[in-house]
């Protein structure tokens, strides 16, 4: 500060006149003294080397700001504004997409996504609404067949008998009639249950007098017949005669999904519960530099606690969710465990009897966990102490309460903060439930449901007849969370559902089934958010759950620049229409992974300003340097005149 007696007058002229001197020196000083080395010196370190202009720029910061341009230097925000600042930072190479007036929000991140193409690549789609009844079922296998050998492994997923005309579940007597020399498994949507044919049951010697497996249920006739249904574990039986997909078909598989995640705007997923042989592929996929959406994987583990221990020795030493490998591409997160079944199969493990139809009871039916409840406890206190980030399955309420109170208790032994434990899922909270999540997010930074409002729509005709008409309206309580400064993940569980989180975003809005068998909203409408809650549970709430809330999740100066460009503005068009949104541009780390060939948006080169004139490269570098030369003259006249020390 100024010391001394000097009147305000005095300093009043000096900053005046050296103002003047600055801008005498800029103007005609400066450029004369800067050759083109200094130039491209500016450009290389000075100018962002992408901007994007004339858009509604929805940043998800903690003050829902919209702003109208971002500035992108070495894959990092560098500035977020208005027009006018932004083009002011544009250089001669500067990258310019101009918008066109249209809407940016962060890349859409799911926290919950079986994050593999193969099923798209390899496995015949039987879902909706290319299926409609079993006739269609029954004919796209005879069409596959006719491509194959006999004896042939027949695999298709993606049924779901709630979009069935005929309403029930597809048999082995239904598929036996188009495949009587080749075996057949084809999964539910949900992926809890499918139907083998009886080729293939007979490979899996399941027979009338098999007893059911630990955790499993094999579908039966009331003579004890096999229909061919198997749920749960029970799918093993089949599932292990069936070859597996090669390393290479699992890459391609993961190509495929990174690009139809890019066309969708989406940039990072969660994907819970693989294995060495997925880890080697995302490692060989990554090295050929085509992982262009960031993954934090979580590791998936066996049903003992041997399982668990071995688990621990095998990945604890790189399972560190800040740790990255390089640039922030492959986390390797954290463990995946599972407690209970699904909706759809009624096998979720509940506290009142499962409901069929809608209003009938599924007597005697509570569902089951598909683990021993005790050794799955102590897994989770071993994974705790450990360090170890875990998110674990449960949709029932009485699997929920499960896990709250095995988390609550690991954190009462072992007080450790920040390790954001998860639950996958979590369909019905107990209130009990809900207030522990609420104090333990506040306590502990844990408990946090990884939620997916796409059932509620995609398999919400086949829920809502499962789960019934009270249970039903307790599903997915986002207004209870929000209430609750209860944060929640948002996600697709794909292929379980469609992996665009568009659908997402609108479910978590409309709570509405896909066809109304029970009514368009069997859900109510009291759980329901708006679409800022919504995109928040997409971007920057899911990126907390993926321990990368500083990195990514929100368009904010330092974070990467993962930016999706939508067709339609979130914010304003009505409910129904963000379904259909259409991603015209995404960003991954400031590079454009995906264009749709029709947009409007158009990319070109910097516009070149004052440089052309010889002058130093642009208006942004004139500015700095004045305000720098005024600053350095301001103090050297105060030294002067007043006598600084
Ligand atoms: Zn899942």
């Amino acid at each position: 500060m100024v010391r001394g007696n000097k009147s305000g007058k005095n300093q009043l002229l000096v900053f005046i006149s050296s103002f003047f001197i600055s801008l005498l020196i800029g103007v005609f000083l400066l450029p004369s003294c800067v050759g083109p080395e200094d130039r491209s010196f500016i450009e290389k370190y000075l100018m962002p080397d992408t901007v994007m202009i004339n858009g509604k720029i929805i940043q998800v910061d903690a003050e829902d700001s919209v702003a109208e341009a971002i500035a992108i230097r070495d894959g990092k925000i560098m500035a977020v504004g208005s027009n006018k600042m932004v083009k002011k930072l544009i250089g001669q190479n500067t990258q310019v997409i101009d918008l066109k007036g249209m809407t940016a929000t962060p890349g859409f991140i799911d926290s919950h996504c079986h994050f593999s193409g193969t099923s798209m690549l390899y496995v015949l789609d039987l879902s909706y609404p290319a299926v409609q009844k079993i006739a269609d079922v029954q004919q796209k296998i005879k069409a596959k067949i006719e491509t194959m050998k006999p004896g042939e492994w027949v695999r298709g997923r993606g049924w779901d008998e709630g979009k069935l005309s005929e309403l029930r579940y597809i048999y082995a007597s239904d598929l036996d009639l188009v495949s009587p020399n080749n075996p057949v498994w084809i999964t539910h949507t949900m992926g809890h249950y499918g139907t083998a044919n009886s080729y293939a049951l007979k490979l899996a010697k399941i027979t009338k007098n098999i007893p059911d497996p630990p955790g499993g249920t094999i579908d039966r006739y009331p003579d004890g017949m096999p229909t061919g249904v198997l749920k749960e574990s029970a799918q093993n039986l089949v599932g292990r005669l069936i070859p597996r997909f090669t390393l290479e078909q699992v890459e391609k598989g993961l190509i495929k999904i990174v690009e139809e995640f890019n066309k969708e705007g989406m940039t990072t997923v969660k994907d819970p519960g693989i294995g060495p042989e997925k880890w080697k592929a995302y490692q060989n996929v990554l090295a050929q530099g085509k992982l262009t959406v960031r993954v934090f994987i979580l590791w998936e583990t066996g049903k003992t606690i041997e399982d668990a221990k071995r688990l621990i020795d095998r990945v604890g030493p790189f399972t560190k969710p800040y740790i990255t490998t390089g640039n922030d591409r492959l986390i390797s997160g954290g463990i995946k465990l599972y407690l209970d079944g699904s909706g759809g199969a009624r096998t979720a493990w509940l506290y009142k009897e499962w409901n069929k139809n809608y209003k009938e009871v599924d007597k005697g039916n509570y569902g089951y966990p598909v683990i021993d409840p005790k050794i799955f406890r102590k897994q989770v206190l071993m994974f705790h102490n450990a360090g170890l980030h875990m998110s674990v399955h449960a949709i029932g309420d009485r699997a929920i309460d499960w896990i709250i109170d095995s988390y609550a208790l690991a954190l009462k032994e072992n007080s450790i903060h920040g390790l954001r434990h998860g639950i996958i899922h979590c369909n019905i909270p107990t209130g009990h439930a809900i207030e522990m999540m609420a104090e333990m997010q506040k306590t502990h930074d844990a408990g946090y449901p990884e939620s997916q409002s796409t059932f509620m729509w995609w398999i919400g005709d086949t829920y809502a007849g499962n789960f019934g008409p009270e249970r039903s309206l307790r599903l997915k309580p986002f207004k209870t969370y929000l209430d609750k400064n209860i944060i929640w993940g948002g996600g697709s569980d794909f292929s379980v559902t469609p992996l665009a989180a568009r659908y997402g975003l609108w479910a978590s809005i409309a709570r509405k089934t896909l066809l109304g068998v029970y009514g368009s909203n069997p859900y109510g409408m009291d759980e329901a958010v708006d679409i800022h809650n919504a995109l928040r549970s997409y971007t920057i709430w899911n990126a907390r759950q993926l321990f990368m809330e500083d990195k990514i999740g929100s368009i904010e100066v330092g974070k990467y620049a993962d930016i999706a460009v939508w067709n339609k503005d979130l914010y304003t068009i009505p409910t129904d229409e963000i379904k259909d949104l259409k991603c015209q541009l995404t960003l991954i780390g400031g590079k454009i992974v995906y264009k749709a060939p029709d947009t409007p948006v158009t990319i070109s080169k910097g516009k070149v300003t004052v440089s052309q004139r010889g002058y130093i490269g642009s208006a942004p570098f004139m500015v700095f340097a004045l305000l720098a030369i005024a600053i350095a003259a301001v103090v050297q006249i105060r030294r002067k005149v007043f006598k600084i020390a």
